[in-house]
């Protein structure tokens, strides 16, 4: 049983999950300007290497402690991943995207090196780091080594990643008492913050460089 928690230790939730559907690690814009933004607002700190840990979960999980504490946001007004995270401290808890199609949902929650948000799950080895191409020549050369095969560093969307993307839905599910669907429903939909350039301007989002790739 997965279990992701909080920095304040509000919200609980468990995945019906021993075990990670994928371990990536995301050096996108849009999650790292997320997780920047979220430790602005007072958050634990965003991986300072600029690479997120991504643990892929089904979307199907239970609200164990905090439901009242859960919001949601999204980057901009045409961002595609919602993200939910703990209105009392600024975790960002997961999120999802309409390429999920309701079945996986993605928690960088073990990002953080504070504190230990991500429990009771069964790690495999990263598979893949991509979108090398939205960092610099230096914050690439300060990002840890790459332990694993050097052909599964992307400077795009992570083609190993894309290739299990049906593998992962089909086991991967959509929860009937709650799941990430509903518990939006509940929390009264996504905000935008509007305080922040850094979330809006950018490269194009992961999905979008994505769409292109593919009809290059
Ligand atoms: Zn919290
Ligand atoms: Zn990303």
């Amino acid at each position: 049983m997965a279990t992701i928690k909080c920095r304040c230790g509000s919200v609980c939730i468990d995945f019906p999950a021993n075990k990670e559907l994928f371990r990536h690690e995301c050096c996108c814009h849009d999650c790292i300007s997320a997780l920047w933004y979220a430790t602005k607002r007072g958050g634990p700190k965003y991986p300072g290497n600029l690479c997120a840990d991504c643990c892929w979960l089904p979307n199907d999980f239970r609200v164990v402690t905090g439901e009242d504490k859960l919001g949601a946001f999204l980057n901009h007004e045409s961002a595609d991943t919602t993200r939910f995270y703990c209105k009392t401290c600024w975790t960002v808890l997961f999120g999802d995207h309409p390429f999920y199609e309701k079945r996986i949902l993605v928690s960088q929650v073990a990002a953080y090196k504070e504190f230990e948000g991500l429990t009771n799950v069964v790690r495999m080895e990263p598979q893949a780091r991509h979108f090398l191409k939205n960092l610099d020549e230096e914050q690439i050369a300060a990002l840890p080594p790459w332990p694993g095969d050097p052909s599964n560093v992307y400077q795009g969307a992570a083609e190993n990643l894309l290739e299990h993307f049906p593998t992962m839905k089909a086991a991967g599910g959509e929860g009937t008492a709650m799941n990430a669907q509903i518990l939006l429903d509940k929390v009264g939909g996504a905000f935008v913050p509007t305080d922040e350039a850094r979330l809006s301007t950018g490269p194009p989002s992961l999905m979008r460089q994505t769409a292109v790739q593919a009809t290059a």
